[in-house]
């Protein structure tokens, strides 16, 4: 895997955290692991969630012992709103992006999203109540079809990052993947090989 930019930290460039608002318990479980598991593997910061089975948090936390990126976080929180608001006021020139097929398109706001610095991504499950557009400074729809949040999640980290974060090796991690067109290859981690 040599070539690749070996990091999973971000130094100074765009900061990028997720929301995830509305949670059905059960029902949910699968989408609300895939959407922490899309903000790691796509470059986000940390994922706040409300209320959830505290067992996601797990299988998140040992998906970053073993693949790496152990920075990344699963925040749950009491209320979404009370979190939106403070994370305005912690980042007074961060953007609140919400992701709707209400939303304009993501291809007429891309240029000006990449030119941020900061920015908090909100995403739903059930229906999303009001507070939610409103809170926004920017309600994107990744196409104005509906489908998934793990999908639109997936499809703005990949445009606001570029695709750059697909090239990334974790440092930290144990175990890692050699890529090949047949079969599977995973090597463990040791001193000898890490870099
Ligand atoms: N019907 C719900 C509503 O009224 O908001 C939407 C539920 S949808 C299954 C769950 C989430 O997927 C939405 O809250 C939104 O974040 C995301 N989503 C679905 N389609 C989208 C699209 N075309 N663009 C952006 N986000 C989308």
């Amino acid at each position: 895997m040599k070539g690749n930019k070996d990091d999973g930290k971000r130094k100074g460039g765009l900061q990028v955290s997720v929301l995830r608002i509305g949670y059905r318990p059960v029902r949910d479980d699968r989408m609300t692991t895939h959407a922490a598991l899309v903000s790691r593997a796509f470059g986000a910061e940390c994922i706040y969630m409300t209320e959830v089975d505290p067992s996601i948090k797990d299988t998140i936390d040992s998906v970053c012992t073993r693949w790496g990126r152990q920075e990344f976080r699963v925040k749950i929180v009491k209320s979404w709103k009370d979190l939106a608001r403070r994370w305005k006021t912690e980042n007074p020139s961060g953007k609140v992006v919400h992701l709707t097929m209400y939303g304009i398109n993501i291809n007429e706001a891309i240029d000006q999203l990449k030119n941020e610095s900061t920015i908090l991504v909100v995403i739903g499950a059930e229906k999303v109540p009001r507070e939610a557009f409103d809170i926004a400074d920017f309600n994107i729809a990744i196409g104005n079809q509906p489908h998934s949040e793990v999908a639109a999640l997936a499809v703005f980290l990949d445009r606001i990052f570029g695709g750059e974060e697909l090239a990334k090796n974790f440092s930290d991690a144990r175990l890692r993947i050699i890529p090949t067109p047949i079969g599977k290859k995973v090597s463990e981690v040791t001193p000898d090989n890490s870099g």
